[in-house]
Order: structure tokens, then sequence, then C-alpha cells
């Protein structure tokens, strides 16, 4: 099967249906463009931006730095929203789950993971995804869209919305790192996350730096020079196979950009060094990848790379055509792994319970949709 099987859609802009403009999502310089448009100097987008985004400010009104008639007048040309939640759970071991709807309908899932007073937020960058990746949940919807700009860092306002992280906390954040791991791959949606994430990285902002945020790709391998030159992100790969034959039938889109390829590109990652090393995400399937042959191999295939090595146990979803490797099995890979040289760790399973962990994601009113048809 192609890895273009899905129709993909582009991502909305941001024209809003009321005539005004979405400033979610606008880079500095566009906002900057927007304001001169309507003859204010730079200095006031400046403002507006230090209210969005280190204030977490929706109301013009309550930007009381502005004069009134000032407040009034961006009040008609522009607006600050933030995307609907179709739904919210949390999970016994604190994690929270997040159904959030985009204007046009589209729903995409976020998911905060809590640990020792700080947290990651799980951040999606498609809705669906067209990768088809076998063990993966999000890859069986069949509706893709790009997510724009202003939807991703979107998801982020939410989350700090949820936790009351308003204005920006210097330090003792429960929103510390950014993960770009939900649904979708982020590099088959590079314009749209990259502008993301300089806005969230943005110091007058949001202001989390580009040593907390991971971005992991299934290996979009053009794109991963670039995402380190412009972004130094941290690079989380999703390798789980060690052979072509079998990381073709699992992640077929090794079937374009093959391992070795892959692993060449890691190796020129700008700022892969000791302190910055690359994560490779290895989902543990039992009988398929996960034998004590396949970890030697693994060592042998990263040799040579600032690398750690995370261990998934395979969450299951309902259909899922994979098994969980033993927990046995995992400790006898990763003491081999971590033998070797590298840090193994097994990435704890959270928010289980609520559909919430790796590869379990999908917006539930595609689900929905498919069984509606189904009936009808
Ligand atoms: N498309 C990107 C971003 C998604 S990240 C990527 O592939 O990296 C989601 C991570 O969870 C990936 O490493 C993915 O391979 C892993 N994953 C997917 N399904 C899983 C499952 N059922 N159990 C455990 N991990 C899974």
């Amino acid at each position: 099967m192609s890895a273009e099987k899905h129709a993909l859609m582009a991502a909305p802009d941001n024209s809003r249906a009321d005539g005004r403009t979405e400033i979610v999502g606008l880079s500095r310089e566009e906002l900057a463009a927007a304001f001169a448009g309507i003859g204010l100097p730079a200095f006031r987008s400046r403002q507006v931006w230090h209210w969005v985004y280190h204030r977490g400010e929706t109301d013009f009104e309550k930007m009381t730095t502005l004069a009134k008639d000032l407040r009034k007048a961006l009040a008609e040309k522009f607006a600050v929203t933030r995307p609907g939640i179709a739904r919210g759970q949390k999970s016994l071991d604190g994690t929270q789950k997040w159904l959030l709807k985009m204007p046009d309908g589209q729903e995409v899932e976020c998911v905060h993971i809590p640990e020792d007073g700080r947290g990651a937020l799980c951040v999606s960058s498609q809705v669906g995804c067209t990768l088809t990746c076998r063990f993966c949940h999000t890859g069986t919807q069949r509706l893709v869209r790009n997510l724009a700009a202003g939807e991703i860092v979107g998801q982020v306002m939410h989350a700090r919305d949820q936790l009351g992280e308003w204005p920006s906390p210097p330090e003792g954040r429960l929103l510390s790192n950014i993960v770009m791991m939900g649904m979708g791959e982020p590099l088959y949606n590079y314009d749209n996350v990259a502008k993301a994430l300089k806005i969230v990285m943005d110091n007058e902002g949001i202001a989390i730096s580009r040593r907390r945020i991971t971005l992991s790709t299934a290996g979009v391998v053009p794109m991963i020079r670039r995402c380190g030159a412009e972004l130094g992100v941290k690079l989380a790969i999703s390798l789980h196979a060690v052979t072509d034959e079998i990381r073709d039938r699992i992640v077929p889109i090794n079937r374009k950009y093959p391992i070795a390829e892959l692993l060449q590109a890691c190796r020129e990652y700008p700022g892969a060094t000791n302190a910055r090393r690359i994560t490779f995400e290895y989902t543990m399937l039992k009988g398929v990848n996960d034998s004590v042959a396949d970890a030697h191999a693994l060592v042998k295939l990263i040799a040579g790379i600032p690398a750690k090595v995370n261990l998934i146990p395979f969450n299951a979803w309902p259909g899922a055509p994979f098994e969980c490797s033993s927990n046995n099995q995992i400790a006898k890979f990763a003491a081999i792994v971590n033998d070797a040289g590298y840090a193994s760790p097994v990435r704890t399973p959270r928010g289980r319970d609520i559909l919430a962990a790796c590869g379990q994601l999908k917006s539930d009113s595609v689900k929905q949709r498919i069984s509606e048809r189904a009936v009808a």
C-alpha cells in the first residue's frame, strides 16, 4: 500500500468566516504586517503579541496597555480564539487527553503527561495520518488534513488554559516540554509545524526552549536536515525494526526512505551531540522485532550516533494485529542495548485507560462517522 493512500487536505489560513483575521498562528512578521496594513506601528504588534502569548489573553477589551478606542478597533478586525473542546478525559495516573474541535469541525487529540511537578504535552500535527504504520491506531483513520500553525499552537494554549499557566511562568511549569508525537507526521506538514514551533519558542511569549521540544518522525529523510538547521529541536526517530524487510512491513514509509538513508540523516543531524542525543523509538512487538538478535543488530546499526533508545511497550487498540512483548523479553532487549552503552529506558505507558498512550490516538468523531456510514 502506498504511503499516499489517503487524500491530504490543506490546512486553513488565518481568515475567519466573519471576515476578521485570527491572530493565533501568525508569525511575528505577519502580525506586524497586518497591523501596518491598518496604520499601526510595529510596537503595537509587539504589545499584542505579549498579551496573546505571554498573558494568554483572548479579549482585546482586557488588553489594558492599549487605548480603549484601539482595543475596539482591533476587535473589529482581529480575533484571538482557542480550539473548541469536544471532550476532556483524565486518566487515573493524572494524564489528561483533550479532543479539540477546529472551526471546520475537524478534530484532533492532545495529551498532557504530568511527571514530578513537570510535564510534557503531546501535540498533534495532522488530523489523522497518511503513514499507515501497522501498529498505530491513528494510521487507521481515513480523513487526513494538515493542521494550520495556529491549530498546533492552539493545542499548547489550550493546555495552558487548563493547567492555569498564564502568564508564562518563568519556572516550575506543569507544561515544561513539548513532544510532537501526537496524531500525524510532523515532517509531512513541515511549514506549519515549523511556524508553530517558532511561535512556541518565542521568548516574549510561550517561551518553551528548543531543548525542551522533541519532534518525532517516522523518517521523512529529506526534511530531517532542515528540521535540525532551522528549528534545532531534539529529534526522535520511530525506528521499530532493524531490517528493511521488517520495517517495510510495519512502517511503510521505509520503502521510500530505507534504514541506511534514515540513519545517515541522523548521523548528519545538526546539533546531535552527547548532550543532545537522538532518541530512537522502538515499539516492542511480540515475535516481530523483539529478539535478542534484533537487539544486537540495533546497537550495530546506531553505532557512532549519539543516541538513546526508548523502548515502548506496544499499546493495544481495538482490532490491533499485534501483541506486546513480554516484560521479560523487554528487559532482555533493554539489557543488551544498555550494555552497549546506550541508555534504553522502557517508556511507562501513560493514560492507557483513556486511550491516550502512544499509538492510541484517533478522533472518535471519525470512527463514529464511519460506523454511521456502515449502518446507513
Ligand atoms: N508520525 C510521527 C509522530 C507520531 S509519534 C512518528 O511516527 O514518529 C508516536 C510514536 O508512538 C511513534 O514512535 C510511534 O511509532 C509510536 N506508536 C505508534 N503506535 C503505537 C502503539 N500501538 N504502541 C506503542 N507505540 C506506538
